[in-house]
């Protein structure tokens, strides 16, 4: 089983204890001290987390030098004395490889520390780079593999792009010893959810939100209760969106709590990736390329959402009528054969949104006068949604061409943007960014503008009540926030997925718990 370390550190020994025993309560399997960031507590005073109060978890001492992204800059000897000092309590010693090679002093005074233990601790050999991947990367495994004290290996490494989790994956998997690879940074946050997927040794968190000290890095709670990390195995299904930025996106959120309330062997992951038909499928291609990941489907955010049906297309999937003519995907479901197929849910969602909020069935949108702000992604997905079901469309847009664009596409008006301000819609939706935090003072449409008999559907969903919808609740209109979408497209992808059909509602109340909790 894939162990979850808790890494600790701090300069108080009761604030220590007290760490420790939270990490036991929350269902840490080990502790790692942090020595490094331990300077001001004595010998001692830690080997008492072993001595008359004793902690019930194993321990992991680690001295990280500041070469390797630590606070230890003392000597090699002086770095010996303090891991051998602490050997006695610990069940496992973090060595870097590079101090171990390089000081035939320090390899002496921990050896001879070691061996005249009864029950010495096991040593995990380690090579960080939080700059990025180093060009020594294999040769130091190999190395670590030839040393026959090092009983677990690790290598962590600043992830250039979310590709490099695939290196990390194939050392887990295909290493003769218990091993423990971690991509750092953001990128990198794959390599420490699927640890147990890939059968790593450990996985490292930190104890609490509040600690999380680098991107990427994620709690002990999160990692449990988020990602479901007791529930990943082997034969875990993979999940997870793709865009940039991801790192704020509640699409994990969401569907992570629906495969545990199906029980669905699965986890989803966010996976950022840089703008550009070519990132995108440079990570499409390698992980397709990985059957073993058991890759079963994506949803794709901005900026890849027409990437991602060019992808499909290209690669002899299907894509789907909807997204064809929209020109946009946001979803990929992926066969387990590695057949392909692009789809849209975004307009579905949006049109069950307009009608759950308006109360109308889709027959009642026919011949409603609406006016669509913007003419982007989520502007055509909208469009195609509404002049389907008969609604006379007029869109409104900063750049005149782009709405000209979908106006021709789906057979409706477009105006300049300035007169949107005159519109008499019974229905007006704002697909523009205008809105979106962090600009969540701005607002695409004047309050003067608003009337007491409209309906305003805003597709931004963060903030929930933007000014928009905020001006239009004042005015005395019914309002209809991006929450309803985002909820839907999510329960559309996840049913074409897994066949389930979970609540709309259920999943906005975690939304809309998650969004509460961030203001
Ligand atoms: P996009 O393709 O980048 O389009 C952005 C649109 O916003 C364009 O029409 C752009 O006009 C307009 N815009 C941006 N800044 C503006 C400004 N300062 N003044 C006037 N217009 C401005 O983005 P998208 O994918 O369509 O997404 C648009 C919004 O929809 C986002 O806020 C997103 O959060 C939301 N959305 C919500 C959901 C959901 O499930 N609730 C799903 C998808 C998208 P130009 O053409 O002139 O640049």
């Amino acid at each position: 089983m894939t162990q979850l370390i808790v890494s600790i550190g701090g300069d108080a020994i009761e604030r220590i204890r007290a760490e420790i025993e939270a990490a036991a309560d929350d269902g840490a399997d080990m502790v790692e001290l942090r020595l490094d960031l331990m300077e001001d507590v004595s010998a001692e005073a830690l080997r008492t987390l072993k001595g008359d109060r004793p902690v019930g978890l194993p321990l992991l001492i680690t001295l990280r030098s500041t070469a390797e992204g630590g606070a230890w800059a003392g000597p090699d000897v002086a770095a010996a004395e303090r891991l051998s000092d602490l050997s006695a309590i610990a069940d496992y010693v973090d060595v870097e490889l590079a101090l171990w090679r390089r000081s035939r002093a320090f390899r002496a005074g921990l050896c001879a520390a070691l061996d005249d233990l009864s029950e010495p601790p096991a040593l995990i050999f380690s090579r960080h780079d939080a700059a990025t991947r180093p060009a020594t990367l294999q040769k130091d495994l190999l190395a670590m593999l030839d040393e026959p004290r090092c009983a677990v290996v690790k290598l962590a490494w600043q992830a250039r792009t979310v590709r490099d989790n695939f290196e990390a994956f194939e050392i887990v998997r295909s290493c003769p010893k218990p091993a423990i690879a971690i991509c750092m940074g953001e990128a990198g946050l794959p390599s420490r959810v699927l640890a147990a997927k890939f059968g790593a040794f450990a996985t490292f968190v930190a104890p609490g939100a509040d600690r999380v000290t680098a991107p990427g890095q994620l709690d002990l709670g999160t990692m449990v209760r988020r990602y479901r990390a007791r529930s990943i195995d082997s034969q875990t299904l993979v999940y997870g969106v793709v865009g940039d930025p991801v790192r704020h996106s509640l699409s994990p959120l969401v569907h992570n709590a629906a495969f545990g309330a199906f029980a669905v062997n699965a986890v989803y992951v966010p996976l950022p990736v840089l703008a550009g038909y070519e990132s995108f499928k440079a990570f499409c291609v390698e992980a397709l390329a990985r059957p073993w990941m058991c890759l079963r489907g994506l949803s794709v955010t901005l900026p890849h959402k027409a990437d991602a049906l060019r992808f499909v297309e290209e690669h002899g999937g299907d894509v789907d009528a909807l997204a064809r003519r929209i020109g946009a995907a946001n979803t990929i479901d992926v066969e387990a054969d590695g057949r392909l197929a692009a789809r849209n849910t975004d307009c579905a969602a949006a049109i069950d949104a307009i009608c759950a909020g308006m109360e109308v069935d889709r027959a009642g949108l026919a011949g409603m006068a609406v006016a669509v702000l913007g003419a982007g992604g989520a502007a055509r997905a909208v469009v195609a949604g509404l002049a389907e079901a008969g609604a006379e469309v007029t869109i409104y847009n900063r750049t005149a061409s782009r709405a000209a664009a979908i106006a021709d596409a789906f057979g409706c008006r477009h105006l300049p943007w300035e007169q949107r301000t005159g519109t008499t819609a019974g229905l007006l939706v704002n697909c523009t960014r205008i809105g979106l935090a962090p600009s969540a003072d701005a607002t695409p449409m004047p309050a003067e503008a608003l009337r007491p008999e409209m309906a305003v559907f805003d597709t931004v969903y963060n903030p929930m009540t933007t000014r928009l919808l905020g001006d239009a609740a004042s005015a005395g209109a019914r309002t209809i926030d991006g929450v309803a979408m985002f909820c839907r497209q999510a329960c559309l992808q996840f049913h074409g997925w897994t066949g389930r059909s979970p609540e709309a509602a259920g999943m906005e109340r975690i939304v809309r718990n998650a969004l509460a909790g961030e203001r």
